[in-house]
């Protein structure tokens, strides 16, 4: 079931406190990773929001680093391709960047210039949502590559920090919460 699925991902999040800076409480989804009922269980419950809320989805995009693991597995399910969204200076060829705030530092995103089509419905995919400054500079992106960004998906949600708010009106899909 859905609660049973839940409760094997909660299992599987560690938090680090001071982590990678003093006043962090960093979670570590590194074993779901290693656990693959947890991992099975992550992507069943993101497939079954993406089959009942936006089937019409094209494209997943996944954020540098975290969203790798999980997006190209959803893609998969889904029958559709997965495109990377990296930190500056990793992709090849003519690319497009934005710069954004982090919870701890800064940070600029980049995808191939060609990765998405204007008009193309795409999901994008990170391990957490904390302040929603990475995954808005990904919108921003597909925007500036005219995408529709349909909804972003994560792992887990960081509540008080109000991402969720930062990326109205994207809605924001997550399974579980802090
Ligand atoms: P933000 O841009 O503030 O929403 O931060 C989200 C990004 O930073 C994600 O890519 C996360 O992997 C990472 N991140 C931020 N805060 C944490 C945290 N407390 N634990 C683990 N990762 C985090």
């Amino acid at each position: 079931t859905k609660a049973e699925k839940l409760e094997l991902i909660n299992k599987r999040i560690r938090a680090f406190p001071d982590f990678p800076v003093k006043g962090i409480l960093f979670r570590d989804i590194c074993p779901i990773l290693k656990d693959p009922k947890a991992l099975t269980a992550v992507i069943d419950l993101f497939e079954e929001h993406v089959r009942q809320t936006c089937p019409q989805i094209e494209l997943i995009v996944g954020l540098d680093a975290r969203g790798f693991l999980f997006g190209p597995l959803l893609a998969q399910r889904l029958g559709i391709g997965f495109v990377l969204v990296r930190k500056k200076g990793k992709l090849p060829g003519p690319t497009v960047s934005v710069s954004y705030a982090l919870e701890y530092g800064k940070a600029e995103a980049e995808i191939q210039e060609d990765a998405v089509s204007p008009g193309q419905k795409v999901l994008i995919v990170d391990d957490l949502l904390a302040t929603g400054g990475t995954l808005g500079a990904a919108c921003d992106l597909m925007k500036k590559q005219q995408a529709e960004v349909v909804g972003c998906l994560v792992v887990i949600e960081m509540t008080e920090l109000k991402g969720v708010e930062r990326l109205k009106p994207y809605p924001v899909f997550s399974l579980v919460h802090f």
